[in-house]
């Protein structure tokens, strides 16, 4: 497995096999993230946000579980891969581990937003670079799927203007010490 996010170099795979598990550690680490982050969302009181990161966490879910059914024997032996979301860098730039205590459902968003992308990306990669035509189909509709999500995320940040008193940012937040 080559660099994730490193412009043009396309991953490629020795196997379905690593291509599925490569797919499969991706969706599971958006199923456990979106857990996580709808988690945070319920500690600032903001049900709204909560509800969505579950919601996709759902969905990342039947993602999961699907590739598992189509990877089906391909995944027996496959050696097991890894996939660790990123924080956006920039304005909307956060850190991982402060994540618990400060971060914004604004900012849950963005990570959401740029960690979507980069599925969409990985995915749009292996599309292309690939040789095998079940590789090639199958990484087509996951990428087209993600796309579909950054589509999802973009639509929550675009429902709150964050001067809005509904954006609800600081409606409890919670009490940091430093
Ligand atoms: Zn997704």
């Amino acid at each position: 497995m080559k660099s994730l996010d490193k412009p043009g170099s396309a991953p490629t795979f020795d196997s379905v096999a690593e291509f599925f598990a490569q797919a499969l550690a991706i969706e599971i680490e958006a199923w456990e993230r979106y857990g996580e982050l709808a988690d945070q969302m319920e500690t600032h009181n903001n049900h709204v946000i909560a509800d969505i990161f579950r919601k996709m966490a759902h969905i990342e879910g039947m993602h999961r579980d699907e590739i598992k059914r189509r990877a089906g024997d391909a995944l027996v032996g496959g050696r097991p891969a890894s996939f660790s979301w990123l924080a956006p860098e920039g304005p909307e730039a956060i850190d991982l581990g402060d994540v618990h205590y400060k971060m914004t459902p604004r900012q849950a968003l963005m990570l959401a937003r740029h960690n979507e992308e980069r599925a969409t990306r990985y995915f749009e990669a292996i599309a292309e670079a690939a040789t095998d035509p079940e590789i090639k189909a199958f990484a087509q509709i996951m990428a087209e799927d993600e796309r579909h999500h950054v589509v999802l995320v973009d639509q929550w940040l675009d429902k709150f203007d964050p001067d809005d008193p509904d954006w609800a940012e600081d409606l409890d937040p919670p009490v940091i010490s430093e």
